[in-house]
């Protein structure tokens, strides 16, 4: 619990109308877009969102001194429950630092504040021509913070790669209310560890993010979408083999399998045969319209040696749109689809992306379960979709045995626990496998090398 002097001092330094403390309004803040079942113990005992860093700063600081435990959140469409206030305490809502500070051209580097929406911030940097490349399938509500702190990756990742690989510098607030700042516009720095990469996917355990630094790049001039549809999931994965290894760099190349096809038939009402095993679509930009269509020409002749059966390549920008409407609403399609669904997130070395794929339908079968699989081709990223009615308890225990042979096979296939979603509450009890002994203790050394007391988001990435 958080006395009342405590709660008036909070009230006194974000104003009295950002801090929330009614039932409602902790529930609201108990939950995210994770598959952590909502319990009564998740609840924070104070939702606080301050608007700038010095209120971040006081408020960490009072925090600290009361050793009252704190929890950020941006817009909590977190898939591993990193934003669930696990112990109580407070949950500390980064939504009002919305601020894009300042858009460097000549550097061409964004300077923001953590809670603006990713989309908002791709399309301000498009305005002038500039390039913000990570593109979450949750973009049009997840914070730039939240991005930060999962080191988020998305459709692109294949040809421009993942938050991380964007930013140059942060601000964050440490958990006794320090404020430290890392990195910054300089391309080159080698100046002592680097902080910056510590910080991004530290998933808010180590500090709070209150202003980053992103690079930016000119933004490409054209793109165009194709889809191309396949009797064999080998067939579509050796199609992107081909691709990448011919230079032909694709900027998405997301698959689906064939029950994702069929979810997503069935939701928006399309004839997909189901013959068809898998289905690619691809994203190419470029500079001018003869690149596009050289590139469009070389991935139809690539897949057509591995006996594409379909070819379409979007003739408008509404035709790639409607394709891209297929792969970005099959999360929806597959929900549909059965009373739970558990989404997961695995990442292999990408020449064995059929290989796991096989692996988890043959886990599928063993467990009687139906399971869907989609993801970032391009780059081995899975994520196995289990449908399942959780209010089963038999079928309960069966769906978290396939998920831990999930894990086991990643892991065996050379991968790991989380391509983009990091660790957070759901696969904490995996850790050890992943990283063993040696690489967990290092991990904790580090945590307890900047939050001593445990407070910042305790109960997540170790048990
Ligand atoms: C439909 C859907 C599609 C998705 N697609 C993708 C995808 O393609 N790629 C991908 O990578 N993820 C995806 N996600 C997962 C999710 O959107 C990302 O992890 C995103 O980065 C979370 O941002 P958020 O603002 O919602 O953060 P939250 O969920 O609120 O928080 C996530 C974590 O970050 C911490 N945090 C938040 N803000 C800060 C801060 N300012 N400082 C320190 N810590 C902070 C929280 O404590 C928590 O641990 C998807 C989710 C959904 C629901």
């Amino acid at each position: 619990m958080i006395s009342k002097e405590i709660k008036d001092k909070i009230r006194a330094i974000v104003g009295d109308e950002h801090v929330l403390d009614s039932d409602l309004d902790l529930f609201s803040y108990s939950y995210d877009s994770s598959f952590v079942p909502l319990l009564p113990p998740n609840k924070p005992y104070l939702v606080v969102r301050p608007l700038t860093t010095r209120e971040v700063s006081a408020v960490m600081k009072l925090a600290y001194e009361n050793d009252i435990n704190v929890t950020p959140r941006g817009a909590a469409t977190g898939r591993t429950g990193g934003s669930i206030p696990l112990h109580g305490g407070i949950s500390l809502v980064l939504d009002r630092m919305k601020n894009i500070i300042e858009l460097d051209e000549r550097n061409m580097m964004v300077t923001t504040e953590p809670g603006v929406r990713t989309i908002d911030l791709y399309n301000y940097c498009a305005e002038k021509g500039l390039f913000y490349p990570p593109d979450p399938g949750s973009w049009k509500y997840s914070t730039i913070g939240g991005n930060v702190a999962e080191n988020a990756g998305g459709m692109r990742a294949v040809k421009y790669g993942v938050t991380g690989n964007y930013v140059m510098g942060l601000e964050v607030v440490l958990p006794d209310g320090r404020v430290l700042h890392t990195g910054g516009k300089a391309i080159k720095n080698v100046t002592g560890y680097n902080l910056t990469d510590l910080f991004t996917g530290s998933e808010g355990t180590l500090g709070i993010v209150t202003k980053i630094i992103l690079r930016l790049i000119p933004m490409p001039k054209v793109r165009n979408t194709m889809q191309l549809m396949f009797k064999t999931l080998d067939e579509a994965c050796n199609t992107i083999h081909r691709m990448l290894q011919s230079r032909v760099v694709p900027s998405s190349a997301e698959l689906m399998d064939k029950m994702s096809l069929q979810a997503v038939a069935r939701h928006n009402r399309m004839d997909i045969s189901p013959s068809i095993e898998a289905c690619l679509v691809i994203e190419i930009d470029g500079d001018d319209k003869e690149e596009l269509n050289k590139q469009a020409q070389q991935i139809s002749e690539i897949a057509a040696q591995f006996n594409v059966i379909e070819v379409r390549i979007a003739a408008s920008t509404e035709e790639a749109e409607e394709i891209w409407a297929i792969r970005r609403g099959l999360s929806s399609a597959i929900g549909a689809m059965a009373p739970n669904r558990l989404g997961e997130d695995v990442s292999v070395p990408r020449d064995a992306f059929p290989e796991v794929v096989r692996r988890i339908g043959k886990i599928a079968d063993k467990y009687q379960l139906t399971i869907a699989v989609y993801g970032h081709a391009g780059d081995g990223n899975v994520h196995p979709s289990i449908l399942c009615d959780l209010s089963n308890p038999e079928e309960e225990k069966r769906v978290h045995l396939a998920v831990n042979e999930i894990f086991d096979a990643a892991i065996d296939l050379g991968g790991t626990l989380s391509g983009e979603h990091g660790i957070g509450i759901t696969k904490r009890d995996h850790i050890v496998h992943a990283l063993g002994e040696v690489g967990v203790s290092a991990l904790k050394a580090v945590k307890q090398a900047f939050d001593p007391k445990g407070l910042l988001n305790p109960g997540k990435i170790w048990p």
